[in-house]
């Protein structure tokens, strides 16, 4: 029997379906030993980042991902950083194959003037402040302003702008980051406008979330029936069935009637960010208004301008680079996964960009694992693992993770909530028992 080592580095959906397609294609004669490693003292990736908190149903993929790493020869590295505390060359050396597993974490930039002013952020940094990231707890978000406005026409920009507009009392019951709770209470921000570059025919929403709008008990959602009837006469009779299923759900809250609740959440198509004006922070927005002429978006030369304190943009993300290993256009350079000439791969959102939702990178994963398995030496290595390297080192095992869950459940259970987050790396080190 070959057992053959292999890293998986991120501890996200693509990093443990990775590991399931190697778990499933063990045999009598060949064998996987994984070692997954993981920046943060706590896995899941943006299933525990990203995801919104209202959200709830969509996290119990978490428990496909502990049965994945309670299974054997599956050990989790937790709190060690590639680039940081281990290096790409060590993997390479010591494993069979390396595979890639660390998504897209920087959030495109808009590239406009002001874009630098306090108060204009990117979702890349908003959306792991209100989940608890250690490393955006300090993420300064100014709520003291009336209206925010957030770029971008997909799900994280929905995410986003439902996140602000909610009445914060809707988020008792979630494991938002009691930081961000204390905030998002104390914010004046009733108007929340969403700008999309694009028409609503256009837009990368998906209908669920869409729908789900028009169960808002505190804020009136105002989709523009216009912009839905002028989509619908640009795409005709027979659109694609994605993009039929997103205006009819759009069609469902732009049918809502109206009522009082004091926070909007607001859909606007066609407009393009321009510039951020302030003089120490955000206190407008310039939008360029455009048309659809064919089948291109064009500038009509018209300007929009939003009085706002907060911008957010959502437009996008990249991979963050490590040394070591080659990266094109924000992503690993690979060729279906593989990064030519070496034993490292790549999976999920550090593989494809940012696009699909989890269990697209199931798929993603299992046809990787297969291409891997194809280019396996006849003999595995046997030049050993990581542990030598990270002598005195914090590791994150899966049972000292396991504590830390066990313990953000029970601090969660008489607050109604499905866990409350610990969010210093220390508190996190110290609930694992380290
Ligand atoms: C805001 C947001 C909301 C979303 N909501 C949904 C949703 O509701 N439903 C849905 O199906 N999909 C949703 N998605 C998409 C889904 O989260 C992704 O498809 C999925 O998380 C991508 O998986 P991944 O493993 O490639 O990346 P990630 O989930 O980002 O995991 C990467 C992991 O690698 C780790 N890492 C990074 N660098 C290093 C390093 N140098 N060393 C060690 N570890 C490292 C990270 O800490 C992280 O744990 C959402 C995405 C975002 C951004």
């Amino acid at each position: 029997m070959s057992i053959y080592r292999i890293a998986i580095v991120g501890a996200g959906p693509a990093g443990y379906f990775a590991a399931q397609a190697l778990q499933n294609s063990g045999n009598e004669e060949r064998t996987f030993a994984i070692d997954m490693i993981e920046r943060l003292p706590t896995p899941w990736g943006l299933v525990r980042s990203g995801v919104a908190p209202d959200h709830p149903k969509i996290k119990t993929v978490s428990k496909v991902f502990e049965k994945i790493a309670t299974s054997e020869n599956f050990r989790l590295f937790g709190n060690v950083e590639l680039g940081t505390d281990i290096n790409t060359a060590d993997l390479v050396e010591r494993y069979d194959a390396v595979i890639i597993a660390t998504g897209s974490s920087l959030g495109r930039k808009l590239g406009i003037p002001g874009e630098n002013l306090q108060g204009s952020l990117s979702a890349a940094d908003f959306v792991p402040w209100y989940n608890g990231h250690p490393d955006y707890k300090d993420l300064d978000v100014l709520v003291d302003c009336d209206t925010a406005v957030v770029i971008g026409a997909g799900n994280v920009a929905m995410d986003v702008a439902r996140m602000l507009a909610l009445e914060p009392h809707e988020l008792d019951e979630t494991d938002t980051a009691d930081h961000a709770l204390e905030v998002l209470r104390r914010s004046k921000i009733r108007r929340v406008i969403l700008c999309a570059r694009r028409g609503a025919e256009h837009a990368a929403f998906t209908a669920p979330e869409l729908r789900e709008l028009s169960k808002l008990e505190h804020t009136n959602v105002i989709i523009h029936k216009s912009d839905i009837e002028d989509a619908r006469a640009r795409v005709g009779e027979t659109p694609e069935k994605d993009v039929k299923s997103n205006l009819d759900a759009m069609s469902l809250v732009a049918d809502m009637a109206p009522t009082n609740h004091e926070r909007t959440f607001e859909f606007e198509y066609l407009l393009a960010p321009l510039e951020i004006h302030g003089t120490d922070r955000v206190e407008e927005i310039v939008l360029g208004v455009n048309k659809i002429d064919g089948d291109k978006v064009v500038a009509t030369g018209e300007t929009k301008t939003i009085k706002c304190g907060l911008v957010i943009s959502a437009i996008g993300y990249e991979a963050e680079s490590i040394s070591g290993v080659p990266y094109l256009k924000g992503k690993v350079a690979n060729t279906e996964g593989h990064v030519e000439g070496t034993n490292i791969y790549a999976v999920g959102w550090a593989k494809r960009g940012p696009s699909g939702v989890i269990g697209t990178n199931k798929s993603d994963a299992s046809e990787v694992i297969k291409l891997l398995i194809s280019q396996l030496p006849a003999n595995p290595k046997n030049n050993g693992d990581v542990t030598d390297l990270l002598t005195g080192h914090p590791i994150v095992t899966q049972s000292h993770w396991e504590k830390i869950n066990t313990a953000e459940v029970e601090m969660g259970e008489p607050l109604g909530k499905p866990r409350v987050k610990a969010v210093e790396r220390a508190h996190l080190l110290h609930l694992g028992g380290l």
